[in-house]
């Protein structure tokens, strides 16, 4: 098979993906399952079919540990679907958000459209450079969401909080990245581009009887229980992302499931983490106790300011790429997803070093 030169890709979303994931799709875009047809091309009512869906559904409940009680779902749309869909289908009377960077605040905007919302906490005022502290949570809320990592502005909460009321959360940046107790989520929710599959399927774990309470009519496709009953399968589903869902699950199977990708992914953060704090022209733009593991977030210092556009450059030279920062952050953005091998942390780091000794 022929192997194109790898980039040290940094991209925040769509993003790395595994050799494996890649390799294994392209095997299947040329013949799925001995089927003689292309992976694109074959029903997704095939026996062939339905066995890589149940397969990824199987082995999503596996590696993230998920109670019974749970169904997991391949759905299009996106994570931003899922803003609007969370609330259509569960909120009641109040929920409660977490208002901690710019998806959460989209998330937001959309739950207002069904009920009140309460912003239980925020970290608005200080630009998101910290996670705000969860406390004093209404028990009178049918849900709190939350945004456990922000992908724009690199924080993170790598814990599954303790509050009163049942949880729903988008994990679509650091799903795979920790052990999570499903059980206190009434449902966990994330676009597949970031850490599972290239773009085009949302994945969606959701307690059951967390369903068919609220008191209005949901359009069909946008209520969950239709997909839960059809098992995915109401219409067409994304089936070649859902293949390639697949690879990057048994691949993350082989490497040791997720307390293996957490040790890796906490490795390769501190390395680079490390080399920011010890920089004397770079910084951190978050909060050390919120910091992400996955995406991280630095600038120039002031001295060095006019230099960022030349340090794109520089890291270009070594293969480096995306890690201009978001448009609303500025500066750099390295995004460390699991498919991101430590060895290009390492060239970021040396392409760091190179660079301030030049100056
Ligand atoms: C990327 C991202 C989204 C948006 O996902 P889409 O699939 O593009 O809708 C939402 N939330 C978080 C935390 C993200 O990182």
């Amino acid at each position: 098979m022929c192997k194109v030169m790898k980039k040290h890709n940094f991209y925040a979303g769509p993003s790395i993906m595994s050799q494996y994931t890649i390799d294994h799709t392209i095997e299947a875009i040329r013949d799925f399952a001995g089927t003689g047809l292309s992976v694109m091309e074959v029903s997704h009512r095939s026996k062939e079919f339905q066995a890589v869906m149940d397969e990824a559904q199987a082995l999503m409940k596996e590696l993230l540990d998920v109670p019974e009680g749970y169904e997991v779902l391949f759905l299009g749309g996106g994570a931003s679907l899922q803003f609007c869909m969370v609330p259509y289908n569960l909120l009641k009377t109040k929920a409660g958000y977490v208002d901690s960077g710019t998806w959460a605040h989209k998330a937001i905007k959309e739950a207002k459209l069904f009920g009140d919302v309460e912003i239980v906490a925020s970290s608005e005022a200080d630009h998101y450079v910290y996670y705000p502290e969860i406390k004093n949570v209404p028990t009178d809320l049918d849900y709190l969401h939350i945004t456990t990592n922000n992908t724009i502005f690199g924080t993170e909460l790598r814990e599954d909080p303790d509050v009163p009321v049942r949880m729903v959360a988008d994990m679509s940046s650091d799903i795979f990245t920790r052990p999570v107790d499903v059980s206190k989520y009434d449902l966990i929710y994330g676009g597949a581009q970031k850490n599972l599959a290239p773009a085009g399927v949302t994945f969606v774990i959701v307690k059951a009887d967390a369903l068919g309470k609220a008191p209005r009519e949901i359009p069909t496709m946008l209520n969950y229980e239709t997909h839960v009953k059809k098992g995915s399968m109401f219409n067409t589903p994304p089936v070649l992302p859902i293949y390639s869902a697949l690879q990057t699950l048994k691949w993350y199977k082989q490497l040791g499931g997720v307390k293996k990708l957490q040790q890796l992914g906490e490795e390769k953060a501190r390395v680079l983490y490390d080399a920011i704090d010890g920089s004397k022209m770079f910084v951190g733009t978050v909060k050390p106790e919120s910091r992400s593991i996955t995406n991280v977030c630095f600038v120039m210092k002031p001295d060095y300011a006019e230099l960022e556009k030349e340090f794109l450059d520089f890291a270009g030279t070594r293969g480096i790429v995306g890690i201009k920062g978001h448009r609303s952050v500025g500066g750099f953005r390295a995004s460390l997803y699991n498919a991101l091998p430590l060895e290009s942390v390492q060239v970021l780091v040396q392409a760091m070093h190179d660079f301030e000794a030049k100056h």
